[in-house]
């Protein structure tokens, strides 16, 4: 799957970097940082974590 962040809807929660720490970081005030736009099956239980738990809505999946 391929995946998107617009850090303009960030708001630092850091519940991605929770669920998925290998895809998602955040930079000195917080806001999201992807470290890689895609994802293979077998991360995909966490990236999907990830999409569910973000308060604003700032992550997407954009293709499988
Ligand atoms: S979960 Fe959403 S709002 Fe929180 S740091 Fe990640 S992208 Fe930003």
């Amino acid at each position: 799957m391929k995946l998107t962040v617009d850090a303009r809807k960030c708001c630092g929660s850091g519940q991605c970097v929770l669920a998925a720490p290998e895809f998602f970081d955040q930079d000195d005030t917080g806001i999201v940082v992807l470290l890689a736009e895609e994802a293979g099956d077998d991360a995909a239980g966490d990236v999907e974590e990830a999409v569910f738990s973000c308060p604003t809505a700032a992550i997407e999946i954009v293709g499988r």
